[in-house]
């Protein structure tokens, strides 16, 4: 394996997932949804196919894809861009991180992260030849440590990359923290990366995009996908939303990396943009008693529940439990309880600051949450 990839091993969510189809224990890892995404939904993606949109697509998005997330954009954000030149369509917001990555960053170049980080941030930099600096988030609120911030970004960081709502901690940046990062950087003419994929799983305060922020939008790439939304993690369909002179950076990795994406889901995903906000409060309200469900139990069963603003995850203090770290607790919770949780460790540079925590996901059905929680009350 390639230097820059011989510390990453396979994802932890994959090695997860493997575990909870061994033993047979309830998959509360990784965040896929275990119901179906919406039947308008499926059906464009019928329709698209059976009308022959089957080549490859325009490399940086069907026309309508593009324009449908202008117009959603614009409608979340009040900020108007152009569809052409500001939009480019990914296959999942993961190629759009990559591709930020690779197209905007110089090997030796300094990027910031918040730990704890989705993986993939800091392997997608790696193999930009990054230099990575982090700032990590500590229960039991996860919020900005504005002192140590000011200590670590300089006019030698090129780009710092946020995550809001965050996985896996829940915690939503507020409109004060993401105005004095907003402030830092363009004082020390910082990127700013954003990956905004759990927006429409905000629960406790509205989402605020880096981008809508005064003097923002031209230092900004806001990433997105359809995955979370619309319950639909296996079609990959993410795009990134930057001014064209950073766009062109995204694109030059995209056309390479994959050089366009699914032709028919692309179509889909247009028709899924354009629901009604209906959809979105159903959304919500759905995930809201789901929530309900996962964080009453895992109080009653112990843990430490710290709270959760969006996303479709929850962190807990596993040390009630007597457990080492955090990998011998998840070990354990799979082979004695029967219920699979996220070891956050490897979501920091030093793993010691994760070894507490664990990661829960409630984007199950109910019955599914109900069965893990009598579990873990019956055998923790
Ligand atoms: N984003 C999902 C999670 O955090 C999983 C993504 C993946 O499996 N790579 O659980």
């Amino acid at each position: 394996v390639a230097k820059r990839l011989e510390k990453f091993k396979t994802t932890i969510f994959t090695q997860m997932s493997m575990l909870a189809i061994k033993h047979g224990a309830i998959n509360l890892g990784q965040g896929f949804p275990n119901f179906d995404g919406p039947e308008f939904v499926k059906e464009a993606a019928i329709h698209a196919v059976k009308d022959g949109k089957n080549q490859y697509a325009r490399g940086y998005g069907v026309p309508d894809l593009n324009a449908a997330v202008a117009a959603r954009f614009e409608k979340d954000t009040g900020l108007v861009v152009d569809p052409e030149k500001e939009i480019t369509v990914t296959s999942g917001c993961t190629e759009a991180i990559a591709a930020t990555m690779l197209g905007l960053i110089n090997p030796g170049d300094e990027v910031l992260l918040f730990a704890p980080f989705y993986d993939s941030y800091e392997a997608t930099l790696s193999m930009a030849g990054a230099k990575i600096k982090s700032i990590t988030l500590r229960p039991p609120d996860f919020s900005v440590p504005i002192d140590e911030l000011k200590s670590v970004i300089s006019k030698n960081t090129r780009a710092i990359l946020i995550n809001t709502p965050h996985n896996p901690t829940g915690k939503m940046f507020t409109r004060e923290e993401l105005s004095v990062i907003a402030s830092l950087c363009i004082e020390n003419d910082v990127l700013v990366f954003t990956d905004e994929v759990y927006d429409k799983l905000a629960f406790e305060m509205d989402h605020i995009s880096m981008a809508s922020l005064p003097g923002m939008y031209e230092r900004t790439i806001t990433l997105n996908s359809l995955g979370k939304t619309f319950s639909l993690t296996g079609w990959k369909i993410g795009w990134a939303i930057a001014p064209p002179h950073l766009t062109w950076g995204v694109r030059q990795a995209h056309s390479f990396l994959t050089f366009a994406t699914s032709t028919p889901m692309q179509y889909a995903a247009a028709t899924a943009l354009r629901a009604p906000d209906s959809y979105y409060e159903e959304l919500k309200t759905d995930y809201m008693a789901k929530k309900a469900i996962l964080v009453d139990g895992l109080k009653a069963v112990g843990f430490i529940v710290y709270p959760s603003s969006g996303t479709y995850f929850v962190m807990v203090d596993h040390t009630p439990f007597g457990l080492e770290n955090d990998v011998a607790f998840c070990e354990y919770l799979i082979k004695e309880v029967g219920v699979v949780a996220i070891p956050t460790s490897v979501f920091y540079l030093n793993p010691e600051d994760g070894k507490n925590l664990v990661r829960f996901t409630f984007c199950k059905d109910e019955e599914t949450l109900r069965s893990a929680v009598d579990r873990m009350k019956e055998r923790l």
